[in-house]
């Protein structure tokens, strides 16, 4: 299904899903960070979290909508963190090819915007991520307009933005695959702050083949939704097995 054929319904559980998902893999950031969604239709509207909010707290119905500027739209008795607007609303007004933007913090990601040189492309998920990331120097709490711009300018045409001292921002083209590009983005830093930990330099990359393993994953996750839907639907059946909301009916057929 497009994106854009996608009924506010779908969209609403997709996205709380989506915030379900970060807590449990530990991503989360209390009532912070924004995963957010643009709804269809001419006006620019998005889904985002009601601030106040833990994740998990989270459900189709209490996800709040607000124009690109930050207004609330429709009745609602949360509001949105201001500090979400500068960064989704610039991006959603500005990109449509943009439909999801997710902004964390987890540990592995803050660490990697502490590093001078960034994402490293020399491990298998780093190598993904060649030629799409982008940076964007820390200004302070994304708290005002006038950042908007130097976002936008930063991000260019990249669905990375690393914000620099501060955390990380992916776009995708619908939910399931912004949820797969934060996953590879994630796993990207997770190896990264592991292989600098040890001692002794890292095995480096040939450009030429940083460059075919970028292609080649921009060629499987891009040709279609079927890469994003099934990553993203395997991590939410994932969890709800965890949390045991499903019985593994597999698992409960083996013989004790
Ligand atoms: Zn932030």
């Amino acid at each position: 299904m497009t994106p854009s054929a996608q009924s506010e319904r779908e969209l609403r559980s997709q996205l709380a899903d989506f915030y379900h998902l970060v807590r449990h893999l530990g991503w989360d950031e209390l009532v912070f960070n924004h995963i957010s969604a643009r709804l269809p239709g001419a006006e620019e509207r998005y889904l985002v979290n009601p601030f106040g909010l833990l994740y998990d707290e989270i459900t189709p119905d209490n996800l709040i909508t607000v124009s690109v500027e930050g207004e609330l739209v429709g009745e609602s008795e949360y509001r949105a963190n201001p500090a979400g607007f500068a960064l989704h609303g610039v991006i959603h007004a500005n990109r449509p090819d943009v439909r999801c933007v997710a902004h964390t913090h987890s540990i592995a990601l803050s660490a990697v915007a502490m590093k001078a040189a960034g994402i490293d492309h020399d491990n298998f998920y780093g190598a993904q991520l060649s030629g799409r990331v982008a940076y964007h120097d820390f200004e302070g709490i994304t708290l005002y307009a006038d950042e908007r711009e130097r976002m936008l300018a930063s991000i260019g045409d990249k669905d990375v933005l690393i914000l620099r001292n501060h955390g990380v921002a992916v776009c995708g083209r619908d939910i399931p695959s912004t949820f797969a590009l934060l996953w590879i983005v994630q796993r990207a830093a997770e190896v990264q702050l592991a292989a600098g930990s040890m001692a002794g330099p890292n095995q480096s990359l040939p450009d030429a083949v940083r460059q075919r393993c970028a292609a080649d994953a921009h060629k499987i996750t891009s040709s279609s939704n079927a890469f994003g839907e099934l990553l993203f639907n395997s991590a939410v059946r994932q969890m709800k097995l965890d949390k045991g909301m499903v019985r593994n009916e597999a698992l409960a057929a083996v013989p004790a």
